[in-house]
């Protein structure tokens, strides 16, 4: 993969996909961890003496009502105090103005066009990698580094679309997350996957891909009940994926040996925090049970079997964790990782948002930011934005 460091920018005009789809609530910026994150790479061109036009999208646009929400301009304001500079903003994301703008810039100059999704209001320009539209973008400048790993699974206007144009790498933020991914190509053993989440149906490419290159896959979360109901326990009225029962099925029978499934739980009757709820077998499971996190006896397992891993790519928190009372275990476990500093990815979404509360975020190996990209990545699927800078 060609990084921004083998690519010319010196004086040049470069074009840089960032990921500024920050949180902002009336204006403000609730979070802005993800600009923070673009500094590196905007830095680095700016040392080099370029022009430095950047692209993002902000939310999703399918009406009218939709733009001014979705307004970039104070990730411009935010991007100017944090580079201690001035910060260029077009309102537009093409035309006249724009033109002139760029013309305009000198070495060193920092330019951010309005929210790439503004193109979606009329036929899904951005969002369906229109042609023209990308071809239009990249006529802006000379070269194109695409740093927003969050939508480098997706073939967009603005990743994609600029790429098949320009001479094209890939940002330092980009390329931290594919280092660090990368170690799953050719893992370590014991290799050892942690599942969660909701449904078996998300997980499906996840659990295909990497069923045979791991020593165990761990499973708990909600997933974890359609597992034991194709192994004819009674999972009373915890959630049940009826649909990808055959093929919870057919992986315990190819590889009964890799899967390891909880054997007790935090059990309620009602999902939420006034419920009373007590740690249960899964022998013991009664018809109107709902399990909500995995209970101590499977947490003391699942530690040991982590804990003389190579390397653990975890997946989905192992209980409700939006929950107080229904986050214990998933907290516990990664707490265990980071005291016992065992080589962890923290697979997107969920999981990330979950160590990020618990403060154990900046502590573990790798966190990756990507959600559906890092997904994609885990389902060994190709990612268009990369195969295009390719
Ligand atoms: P995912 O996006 O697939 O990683 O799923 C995350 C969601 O799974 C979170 O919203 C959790 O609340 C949910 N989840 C985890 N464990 C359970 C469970 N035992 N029952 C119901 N939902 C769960």
């Amino acid at each position: 993969m060609k990084t921004i460091k083998e690519l010319d920018i010196e004086n040049k005009k470069v074009i840089i996909r960032c990921d500024f789809n920050v949180p902002i609530k009336e204006g403000k910026i609730v979070d802005d961890t993800r600009i923070v994150a673009a500094l590196e790479t905007i830095k680095y061109c700016l040392e080099k003496n370029a022009k430095v036009i950047l692209l993002s999208h902000l939310g999703r646009i399918k009406e009218k009502e939709d733009l001014a929400k979705n307004d970039l301009s104070p990730v411009a304001n935010r991007l100017s105090e944090l580079l201690k500079k001035d910060v260029l903003f077009v309102e537009k994301t093409r035309g006249d103005e724009l033109e002139a703008v760029v013309e305009s810039m000198e070495p060193g100059d920092v330019l951010l066009l309005q929210n790439t999704r503004y193109e979606d209001l009329d036929g899904k320009k951005e969002s369906s990698n229109d042609e023209e539209l990308g071809a239009y973008w990249a006529s802006l400048g000379d070269v194109f580094v695409n740093d927003a790993f969050g939508t480098i699974h997706r073939a967009h206007a603005s990743n994609v679309g600029i790429a098949s144009h320009l001479p094209s790498a890939v940002g330092f933020l980009i390329e931290k997350e594919l280092n660090a991914l990368s170690v799953l190509e050719n893992p370590e053993h014991p290799f050892i996957v942690i599942l969660g989440g909701a449904k078996v149906a998300d997980k499906i490419g996840v659990i295909e891909n990497l069923v045979t290159k791991a020593d165990k896959i761990l499973i708990g979360g909600g997933m974890a009940f359609t597992f034991l109901k194709a192994k004819g326990l009674e999972i009373g009225n915890s959630l049940l994926d009826e649909e990808n029962l055959d093929f919870c099925r057919k992986m315990l029978e190819e590889y009964g040996d890799k899967i390891v499934l909880p054997v007790d739980f935090a059990v309620s009757k009602e999902c939420n925090n006034e419920g009373e709820y007590v740690v249960k077998n899964i022998k013991d499971f009664q018809e109107d049970d709902m399990g909500l996190d995995i209970g101590d006896q499977t947490v003391a397992f699942f530690k040991e079997v982590i804990s003389d891993a190579a390397i653990v790519i975890w997946n989905g928190p192992l209980g409700v964790y939006e929950l107080e009372k229904y986050k214990k275990n998933t907290d516990e476990l990664l707490k265990f990782i980071v005291d016992n500093q065992i080589k962890t990815i923290l697979g997107g979404g969920d999981i990330v948002a979950a160590a990020s509360a618990a403060g154990f975020k900046d502590k573990v190996y790798h966190a990756s930011t990507g959600g559906g990209a890092t997904l994609e990545y885990l389902e060994g699927k190709k990612l268009p934005g990369l195969e295009a800078i390719k």
